[in-house]
């Protein structure tokens, strides 16, 4: 369960943005590799933003998927056809077919970031 202090850094990061203003939608980005589960870093923001200006805001996932470059060529592998599959297959795949050049010395170049893209806060204090 990494998401827990993956997601208090998230929200003390949130909350220094916020600058004492009320926070109403948090925008995070989510590789396909990072491992992280959306699912469960709401859970976590629900309970640690309880009590603090961050409390009830929405959250927001922008999936990325998993990248990968030839090393060979330094094209990018087109993955589109299977992003919806779990990453692992993905990877498998992506290394069974090799690159459009021949080239299988493939690198993971993309979709393994979580983090912290956008908040939006209250115009102002009235609440
Ligand atoms: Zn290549």
């Amino acid at each position: 369960m990494h998401e827990m202090p993956v997601t208090q850094a998230l929200l003390d990061l949130a909350l220094k943005h916020a600058d004492g203003r009320r926070i109403t939608d948090v925008y995070l980005e989510v590789g396909r590799m990072s491992a992280i589960v959306p699912d469960s870093v709401e859970v976590f923001f629900q309970y640690l933003s309880e009590g603090t200006l961050a409390e009830g805001a929405d959250l927001h996932f922008t999936i990325r998927p998993v990248e990968m470059t030839c090393a060979d060529c330094g094209g990018e592998m087109d993955l589109s056809e299977w992003v919806t599959e779990n990453p692992q297959v993905v990877m498998q795949q992506a290394f069974k077919r090799g690159c459009q050049c021949g080239g299988r010395n493939l690198r993971v170049s993309g979709g393994v970031s979580f983090g912290l893209v956008g908040i939006e806060v209250e115009d102002d204090g009235s609440d």
